[in-house]
């Protein structure tokens, strides 16, 4: 099963003498590591043909019933595993593993094998296989798929797959692969880790992960990030040329392996791990500190959240408040669409979690890049009728055409609003007659909720807006007396004001927030809110950088919303600063025409 070669030394202080040898992978998971390689392959499964079986359906489908069983029987077994890893991974394993577990229980997989089993008469094996492979196909990308949604695909189709890997090695009696005997402290090298081997993975035995399989955004390394294992995967020529034993220096940012460094490489490594060390350390305890700059002024630090499970992430990071809720995920999975009390249940927990901290729950934000292929199976999009979805009929746009779904979505925010601090944001406006149309609805709801007797509090949650659009910047002085409170979304607004689509990878170097155009326009808006006494905050993924957080105090701006993982770097600058040194930051930004040279001034900064 697993195959294991002669280990040269456990040495890992001195260099082999070996030629040393430089590869490069996908880094998904930060730290450098330097330890010895340990090679594991996963045991094949037999070639499955589409052939008749020799026994009854009755006894097929019985040996396909115990083989579910089993399988769920082991993600149990794994499931009870988790209970010592960090919440983290837990939380990602744990709904992988329910995934896993409703693809087992009466799903279309399920139902579809058995039919199989007494129309066709296949085997066991031969019917998942079949409909496994049919379900995978219409899950994975399709041709002509927008480039953003061919990750969600590819993660769905590896899901299907998965299970019915699961079930085959249990058909089959092929077992799986352990890592158990792996040696403590050593990397593992594979040539694929799935999913559930990354379930498995103690982050306290395996130093670092490397495969040749493998994807920055795939559900492996959504899990290896979370259990804080070092990792790179997509190393081309991996499992060729690392031998068992190997010395082997793993940067899990970079993605940069080194197979029998030198000692220089070595000693390079060494220091580099010194200094992770010290910055872990430091980090840890800033989590308890609150976010005051040197001059004393307080910025608020708040969290994005995207999933609810996200919130032990955000109180350990030492977020203040939910500065933006993505509802997108409850109901990018839920068939048919949510309803009022669905929703409200979702919101009630979270918002009672928050304990009195500001929730800003944003509405239903679909179109452009998010939720298209759910929007086509609804009937709601319409590909002809829009070439391009970024666009077209997106965020607000959408929800004022299908105003049912803003309703339930508004009324099930309004009765969860009772249990704490909340407020309600708007995503993708571009003229003031959207506002307006929404707080009608938003009103309407309130009255209707009243005369159902539902209990709300006199004063109704804020009803803020994002800025994403140049539009919205541009009319800030109007859209100003008809908002609550702003949120400077500076990933839409980035793309909009360049013209350049914030997920193709080809336009990276031309997508960024630094551009003298961004900054005209986040000022109007800061400006503005500031005179007319708005809350504002940014909650783009400019509030992740810490450099730029340092800008935008400059320009005026106290309150940022970040992934939960950003807070305490940017913790640590805040709390390095001066106002005064911000101020000139963004004195000297503002007067900038060229985006490249305001990117070095800002980069340069405190540096
Ligand atoms: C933004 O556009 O900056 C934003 C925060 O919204 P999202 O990334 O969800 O589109
Ligand atoms: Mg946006």
């Amino acid at each position: 099963m697993i195959k294991r070669l002669r280990r040269p030394s456990n040495d890992i202080t001195l260099p082999d003498d070996r030629p040393m040898k430089i590869l490069q992978g996908t880094g998904i998971s930060a730290g450098v590591v330097i330890a010895r390689a340990s090679l594991t392959f996963e045991r094949p499964l037999p070639v499955i043909e589409s052939l008749p079986s020799q026994l009854t359906a009755e006894a097929e489908s019985a040996r396909l019933d115990q083989a579910i069983a089993l399988t769920l029987k082991q993600l149990k077994k794994l499931r009870g595993k988790l209970s010592g890893l960090p919440d983290e991974g837990r939380i990602e394993i744990d709904a992988m593993l329910t995934v896993y577990e409703h693809m087992l229980s009466h799903s279309r997989l399920v139902r579809a094998a058995h039919r199989r089993l007494t129309e066709d008469g296949l085997t066991a094996e031969a019917a998942v296989q079949l409909e496994s492979d049919i379900l995978a196909a219409k899950a994975g990308p399709q041709p002509g798929m927008p480039e953003e949604e061919i990750e969600g695909a590819r993660r769905r189709e590896g899901e299907f797959r998965e299970v019915a890997r699961r079930l085959l090695r249990n058909l089959t009696g092929v077992s799986f692969r352990a890592f158990s005997d792996i040696p403590s402290g050593s990397i593992l090298v594979a040539e694929q880790i799935r999913p559930a081997d990354a379930a498995v993975i103690d982050p306290n035995r395996i130093a670092a992960v490397l495969s040749e399989g493998g994807g920055a955004t795939d559900h492996t390394a959504i899990m290896l990030r979370a259990l804080n294992v070092p990792a790179v995967l997509a190393v081309p020529n991996l499992t060729d040329l690392v031998e068992e034993g190997s010395l082997l220096i793993v940067d899990g940012s970079s993605g940069r392996v080194v197979i029998n460094p030198d000692s220089a490489t070595l000693a390079e490594a060494r220091s580099a791990m010194a200094e992770e060390a010290k910055e872990r350390k430091g980090i840890g305890r800033l989590r308890r500190l609150p976010s005051r700059m040197v001059s004393g002024e307080d910025i608020e630090l708040m969290a994005n959240i995207e999933l609810a499970n996200e919130l032990p992430l955000l109180h350990r990071n030492g977020a203040t408040g939910i500065g933006l809720l993505r509802t997108e995920f409850l109901f990018d999975e839920t068939e048919p669409l949510p309803d009022e009390d669905g929703q409200y249940e979702a919101y009630a927990e979270l918002v009672a979690d928050m304990q009195g901290m500001t929730t800003t729950i944003r509405v239903l934000d679909w179109g452009g890049e998010k939720g298209l292929a759910r929007l086509r199976q609804l009937g709601i999009h319409d590909e002809a009728e829009e070439e391009n979805p970024a666009l077209g009929v997106r965020g607000l746009r959408l929800l004022l055409r299908h105003p049912e779904i803003l309703e339930a979505q508004l009324c099930a925010i309004l009765r969860a609003s009772v249990e704490g601090n909340c407020r309600i944001l708007l995503p993708m406006i571009s003229s003031v007659n959207e506002v307006i149309a929404a707080r009608q609805i938003y009103e309407r709801c309130a009255r209707r909720l009243r005369r159902r007797g539902v209990k709300l509090s006199g004063e109704l949650p804020p009803l803020g807006i994002m800025i994403e659009t140049p539009a919205a910047a541009l009319t800030v002085g109007a859209l100003v007396r008809q908002a609550d409170f702003f949120a400077l979304g500076t990933n839409d607004l980035t793309m909009y004001t360049l013209a350049v689509d914030r997920s193709a990878a080809m336009g990276s170097e031309l997508y960024t927030a630094l551009h003298p155009s961004l900054l005209r326009l986040l000022r109007l808006s800061v400006d503005e809110a500031l005179r007319s006494h708005r809350p504002i905050c940014v909650c783009g993924e400019m509030a992740a950088d810490p450099r730029s957080v340092a800008l935008l105090i400059g320009m005026g701006l106290r309150s940022f919303s970040m992934s939960a993982a950003s807070i305490p770097a940017v913790k640590r600058m805040i709390r390095s600063l001066s106002i005064e040194a911000c101020d000139d930051l963004y004195r000297r930004a503002i007067l900038m025409e060229d985006p490249i040279e305001l990117t070095k001034l800002v980069r340069n900064f405190a540096s």
